[in-house]
Order: C-alpha cells, then structure tokens, then sequence
C-alpha cells in the first residue's frame, strides 16, 4: 500500500473587500480584513482591478516609504512605472514581476504610465506584502525584477492545469526568482474537469486566493469563488480540481515567522519603537529621495 501525501483541505474562507489605494484606485484585499489581520508570512494581499480607464483616469501610488519587509508587484494586465530613492526606474508590463525587499528603506512610486495615463486602457494585478524575519528587516534594499518571458511556466500532463511559477517550483519548474525566506506564489489556471495534487511542505501556511471563476480545494471538494481566500490547513499537498468555466488563483505560501508584528501605514516591524523610528528616519530624510530629473508633462 503506497501512503499518499496528506491533503490540505480548507479551514478558512475569507470573501475579500473593496479598499481604495494609492491616488485613489480600487483594490481587492482579502489580507489584512476582519478577521484576518495577517496571514503569516503574508500582511498583505491586493488585487488591482481589473479595471477599464478612459483617458485621464488612471491613478497610482506617488512618493511614498517602506521599511521592514517586502512588495510583490505581479501585473496581469496594463503597464506601470516605477522609481525609487535607491535610483531604479522601470516599467511593468504583462506578465511581469518585481520583487523589491525594502529592507532598511526605500521611498517609490508606483504608478500607470504616461501612455495608460493618456490613452487609458485596462489594469489589472497584484501587490503582496511579504514580511521580513527581524534579523533582515534592516537588510539592504534590493530588486528583482522579471520579464514574463523569464517567469517558469509549466501544465499537468492532460493540460488542464496550467501555472506560472513566480516563486517555488510545481509541475517540475522551478522559480528563477530568489527569495530570503522560502515562498511560493504561483498563478494557477484551471480548467473544467482537472484534478491534480501538487506537494506543499508541511512547514508552510498555504492559502489560494481565486480571482477569476471558481475551483473545488482538497479531498473534501471545497468550492472557492472569485474574490475568495482559502487558508489551507496542514498537510504536505494540494489538490485542485477545476469546475465548468474554470477559474485562476493565487497559490501562496511561506513558513510563518512567528514574531511580533507593528505596523503603521507602510513600515512594518517587530515593535512600537521601531515603527516610532521609522517614521523619525523617514520624516529626517534617511530613506532618502526620488531624484527626478525635469519632466515634460
Ligand atoms: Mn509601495
């Protein structure tokens, strides 16, 4: 007799909210919401749009600081800029992924670009906040960012499934993306009529977050709609399976930290006078600036 590996089944459902953001664009936030404050190592999960701009319309995130932990900026649709005080500028675009560790501090901006500004068009993608272990919340800041055609993808053998491989491995491919603490965050595509299990280790908290459609979770088959967080309970697998229409979500999963949170706005850190230092650091100038050269528009 062949043991098969635990099965995960869902312990939790949590239907995200609407949030304004930023400029004043709209979110999706299943993490933190009542209830759930925090899904360790997760602190935040935020689904933008999707959205149709008309021209002029399109808003974002100017200057503003972090400190503490780590953005993950995961873009399905439209383009956005970004710069920061450490001197970075780039563009998202589909498919692509930025995986920037504040660390210490770095003051950014996020924002659609000048031709979504000025033409409009759709946006539609993901920000998650993973938080750093104390011994790296002063860690220097760093970037990481990778084309779509970069990210691994991989389908099970009947096709039904597919995934794109942001962070950890399924289906045989494995991330190009290194991350400081083990996650996995994975876009999951499934189809009508697959049934699949994937390994998850034991030592991490797991949730999916569905985003389109709907799937069945575990053993016990339990529907997840669009706009629904699962927490996953233990076990070493999970097992999806599609349902008529199908759906897509977000598999993430870490090993919980276990400290302390204090969080104000965008610094997250163990302690109340640590938060108090940020702001004293970021108020004084020593997360530096964004050194814009003069723009046209
Ligand atoms: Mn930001």
């Amino acid at each position: 007799m062949t043991t098969r590996p635990q099965v995960r089944e869902v312990s939790k459902i949590v239907t995200a909210h609407k949030q304004r953001e930023g400029g004043g664009f709209i979110v999706r936030r299943p993490v933190p919401s009542l209830g759930m404050q925090l899904c360790d190592p997760f602190l935040l999960i935020d689904e933008m749009g999707p959205v149709d701009y008309r021209p002029g319309e399109a808003v974002g995130a100017p200057d503003h600081p972090h400190r503490g932990f780590e953005t993950v900026t995961y873009v399905l649709d439209g383009e956005l800029e970004h710069e920061d005080s450490a001197g970075h500028r780039g563009a998202l675009r589909a498919g692509d992924v930025q995986w920037m560790t504040a660390g210490a501090g770095i003051i950014h901006s996020e924002e659609p670009s000048r031709a979504l500004r000025e033409r409009g068009g759709r946006v539609h993608g993901f920000q998650v906040w993973v938080n750093l272990p104390a011994r790296l919340k002063m860690t220097t800041p760093r970037y990481q960012e990778i084309p779509a055609a970069k990210i691994p993808t991989a389908e099970t053998p009947d096709g039904k499934a597919r995934v794109r491989v942001v962070a950890g491995q399924a289906l045989g491919a494995r991330a190009v993306i290194d991350t400081h603490t083990p996650i996995v965050y994975q876009d999951w595509s499934i189809d009508d009529g697959a049934d699949f299990t994937t390994p998850l280790p034991a030592d991490h908290q797991a949730l999916a977050y569905v985003f389109q459609g709907s799937v069945r979770l575990g053993d016990e088959e339990r529907p997840v709609a669009d706009g629904q967080m699962a927490i996953l309970g233990p076990g070493e697998s999970v097992r999806f399976r599609g349902v008529p229409g199908g759906g897509r979500l977000l598999l993430l999963a870490g090993v919980p930290l276990g400290e302390p949170v204090a969080r104000y706005g965008p610094f997250v850190m163990n302690s109340e006078d640590e938060i108090a230092q940020a702001v004293r650091d970021y108020q004084s100038g020593r997360m530096g600036e964004i050194t814009r050269t003069a723009k046209v528009d």
